[in-house]
C-alpha cells in the first residue's frame, strides 16, 4: 500500500503546486491588467512643433468612481519652466504625471498643451512630445546601447555616446568589457536604481522632447550618485518644460514653481523663497528634513 501511497502523495503535492502556480499566474495577469483604455477621439489630430506650455485647469480625477483623487486642481507651466510637486505619500503627485501622459482620462476640467486639450491630440504625437523618466526604468534584455537608443533607433553611435555622457553614465558603460554592447536586463547585467535612471535620462535626451516628466526615485541614493543624477537632470530639463515629482526637497530649490500637494489638492504654491516666507507646510517640511527623503 505504501508503494502506491507515495506516488499518489507526490501527485497530490504536484497538483497543489500547479494549482497554486496557476492561481498566482491569474493574479499576475489581474495585476498587469492595463488601465481602462484611453482612446483617440475621432477628430484627434497630431500636435506638432510643441512649445511646451502645460496647463491643468480645474482637473477632477478618480481611479475608481467612488474615490475622488484630485479635485479642481489647476496650475500652469510656461514653455521651458520647471514645476516641482511635493507632498506626503499618496498626495497625488505621480497621478499628475500619469494624467499628463494620458494614461488615464480625467473626470472634469481639462489638461492642455500649448492651449490644446490633450483629448483632441493623438496619443502617438502626445507621447512623442513628452519624455518620461520614471522611478523605476524597465530595461529590455538587449544591449545597453539599444536600451539608450530605442526611442530613436536611427541614432548614430556618436549621438548615443553624447546622450550617455550628458546623462553621466558614459564612463560607467565605457568601463564594462563589452562597453555599449553589454547585455542588460533580467538576463544580463543588473544595473542599480541610479544607473537605470541615468539610462532613462540618456534615452530622453536622445528623444529630445519638448516636455519632460521626472518621477524621482524614492529610494535613497548614495551622495556621489545623487550629485551625478542631479547634474544629468539639470541638463535634461534645460530648454524643456519639466514636471518633477520630487521626493527630496533639496533637488527642487531652483524650480520656477513648487506645488505642495496634500490629499489631491494644491495646498501651497510658489518658489522656494516664497514658500519659506509663508512659514506654512513647505517651510515646515524644509525645517524638518535633514538629509532624508520626503515620501
Ligand atoms: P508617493 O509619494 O507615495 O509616490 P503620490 O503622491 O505620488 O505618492 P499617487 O501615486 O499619485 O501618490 O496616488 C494618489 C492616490 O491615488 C493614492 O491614494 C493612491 O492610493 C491612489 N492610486 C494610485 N494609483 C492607483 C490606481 N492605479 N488605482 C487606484 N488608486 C490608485
Amino acid at each position: 500500500l505504501n508503494q502506491l501511497y507515495r506516488p499518489l502523495n507526490i501527485l497530490g503535492f504536484a497538483y497543489r503546486e500547479i494549482k497554486q502556480a496557476l492561481t498566482d499566474l491569474e493574479r499576475m495577469f489581474q495585476l498587469l491588467e492595463e488601465p481602462p483604455e484611453v482612446i483617440d477621439a475621432e477628430q484627434a489630430t497630431d500636435i506638432k512643433n510643441v512649445r511646451g506650455q502645460v496647463e491643468f485647469d480645474a482637473v477632477d480625477f478618480h481611479y475608481e468612481p467612488d474615490r475622488e483623487i484630485l479635485r479642481g486642481l489647476s496650475f500652469k507651466a510656461e514653455p521651458g519652466q520647471t514645476v516641482a510637486v511635493v507632498g506626503p505619500t499618496g498626495a497625488g503627485k505621480s497621478t499628475l504625471s500619469r494624467i499628463l501622459y494620458r494614461f488615464y482620462d480625467i473626470a472634469g476640467g481639462s489638461v492642455r498643451i500649448d492651449g490644446r486639450d490633450i483629448r483632441d491630440i493623438t496619443q502617438a504625437s502626445l507621447r512623442a512630445a513628452i519624455g518620461m523618466v520614471p522611478q523605476d526604468t524597465v530595461l529590455f534584455n538587449d544591449t545597453i546601447g539599444y536600451n539608450i537608443a530605442y526611442a530613436r533607433p536611427d541614432a548614430s553611435q556618436a549621438e548615443i555616446e553624447q546622450a550617455a555622457r550628458d546623462a553621466q553614465i558614459h564612463d560607467f558603460i565605457a568601463s564594462l568589457p563589452l562597453g555599449y554592447d553589454t547585455m542588460v536586463g533580467e538576463r544580463g547585467l543588473k544595473l542599480s536604481g541610479g544607473e537605470k535612471q541615468r539610462v532613462a535620462i540618456a534615452r530622453t535626451l536622445l528623444k529630445n522632447p519638448a516636455i519632460l516628466i521626472l518621477d524621482e526615485a524614492t529610494s535613497a541614493l548614495d551622495s556621489a550618485t545623487e550629485v551625478d543624477i542631479q547634474a544629468a537632470l539639470g541638463l535634461a530639463s534645460q530648454g524643456r518644460t519639466t514636471l518633477v515629482v520630487a521626493h527630496r526637497l533639496s533637488t527642487i530649490q531652483d524650480a520656477d514653481l513648487i506645488l505642495v500637494m496634500d490629499q489631491g489638492q494644491i495646498v501651497e504654491r510658489g518658489t522656494h523663497a516664497e514658500l519659506l516666507a509663508k512659514a506654512g507646510l513647505y517651510a515646515d517640511l524644509w525645517t524638518r528634513q535633514d538629509t532624508t527623503e520626503l515620501a
